[in-house]
């Protein structure tokens, strides 16, 4: 899926959470705003994605880390060589449940310490929503290696063609799902 889709899924899936949560005005559009962040985060495992372009610093680290790791993994026995370079390639364990996790915790951990617990929750619940959003679009576009660490196999819910027909009918649908939610938030 392209980046265009991915930021819709996010701002659709942030608006879904804060029609469901007892959010305010502010509260929500943390959440969305969030949401919209974690859903591209996921492609900074790929040096041209939108997020990689946008924050150029954190990319050159993935990139340079993804090149020693892939390096370092051949010194390693045929299996746990493919195993390790599995989870550095595009769409490895950035696109697993495993990230969402420890951001969630970090953030949820930081906020507590620094005294914002409340905007800290609705920051942690938009960005995980944002993240699954761009993790279950990629499972219907090919898959991931949802369960990494234990599993590196990729599930896969279908094969939506990038820029494709299915694409666009799935970006009019969280277009109208973003606009009927944001229509009964103002109602
Ligand atoms: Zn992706």
């Amino acid at each position: 899926m392209t980046a265009a889709t991915h930021r819709l899924g996010g701002a659709a899936a942030g608006m879904v959470l804060s029609a469901w949560l007892p959010v305010n005005i502010t509260e929500g559009m943390l959440l969305v705003g969030m949401a919209v962040l974690g859903s591209i985060i996921p492609d900074i495992d790929n040096p041209r994605s939108s997020i990689s372009y946008k924050w150029r610093g954190i990319s050159w680290i993935v990139t340079i880390s993804q090149t020693l790791i892939r390096g370092v993994s051949h010194l390693f026995p045929k299996k746990q060589s493919a195993y390790i370079r599995s989870l550095i390639g595009h769409r490895g364990l950035t696109h697993s449940l495993l990230p969402v996790i420890a951001l969630a915790v970090c953030n949820l951990s930081w906020s507590a310490w620094a005294g914002y617990a409340q905007v800290g929750y609705y920051m942690t619940v938009g960005l995980a929503g944002g993240m699954l959003s761009h993790i279950v679009f990629d499972m219907l576009a090919g898959g991931v290696p949802l369960l990494i660490p234990f599993s590196t196999k990729r599930i896969c819910l279908s094969h939506i063609k990038t820029g494709g027909v299915g694409e666009w009918i799935f970006r009019v649908s969280l277009m109208l799902i973003f606009i009927c939610l944001g229509l009964e938030e103002l109602v």
